[in-house]
């Protein structure tokens, strides 16, 4: 079952140079985030605003991002500058550890961190924008961004190679077998509210041209809120649906 060979995988599973990248990716995504903030943002700075542009917010719900208020983005940015602590600390950054230490991490603003939770969010949602940056960068599985910096080339090439390696699949059933949810960002919404429904959530269960199938989950409940015991036996794609399933 284990299969690191280098003895240093956080939780066993994130190596070395695995562990590097994610690092390097979730620091990028925060900066990415809280540098766009002002630019995106409407003129009156404290109004929440619909859907604003900004990078990684499709791994947000659309139910999330129908109405964002400032604060609950720099909440989702802590998680990204979370992401990038808890890898410093040697922790696997599962997303309970995120949840918890993004209002402790010095250096963030700790009430956006605490709105951002209290109003829907979860670790998983940046922790999923983490995972497939990294794979949209990676030599293999992408377009090869990461390493063509010739900084972190040098960085990773100091970095003992172990089997768990760029292993994703490993990493995400790690990071999210036992969490409240398993995001399956991002979610894409179309502009218009022209269905019966008020809202339409568009090529819902559709292959959006990439490969992918891309499923709306913005009427899903995290199993948190359910009480325990009814989670038994629920699958995610059971409570994923609600919307999913009239689409098809
Ligand atoms: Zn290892």
């Amino acid at each position: 079952m284990n299969k690191c060979s280098c003895g240093k995988c956080l939780g066993g599973v994130l190596s070395p140079r695995t562990a590097f990248r994610f690092s390097k990716t979730a620091d990028s995504c925060h900066d990415l985030i809280t540098d766009s903030l002002d630019s995106s943002w409407p003129a009156k700075q404290d109004q929440p605003c619909h859907d604003p542009d900004l990078p990684f917010i499709d791994y947000l719900p659309v139910v999330l991002r129908l109405e964002v208020a400032k604060p609950f983005i720099i909440g989702y940015a802590n998680c990204f500058a979370t992401i990038t602590w808890a890898i410093k600390q040697s922790q696997l950054p599962k997303p309970r550890i995120i949840k918890q230490c993004s209002s402790i991490v010095a250096g963030l603003n700790r009430d956006a961190s605490k709105h951002y939770f209290n109003n829907g969010g979860m670790a998983e949602f940046a922790l999923d924008a983490v995972i497939a940056t990294c794979l949209q960068e990676h030599e293999y599985y992408g377009d090869a961004t990461f390493l063509a910096d010739s900084d972190n080339k040098s960085a990773i090439e100091k970095l003992p190679k172990c089997n768990n390696d760029d292993d994703f699949d490993l990493i995400q059933y790690s990071m999210f077998q036992d969490a409240d949810c398993w995001p399956c960002g991002p979610y894409y919404s179309n502009t218009g509210y022209d269905d019966d429904d008020g809202y339409n959530a568009g090529g819902v269960g559709d292959d959006g041209g990439d490969g992918w199938v891309h499923y709306d989950t913005s009427s899903w409940v995290p199993p948190a809120e359910k009480k325990k015991g009814e989670e038994e036996g629920e699958g995610k794609e059971l409570s994923l649906n609600g919307l999913s399933l009239e689409g098809r």
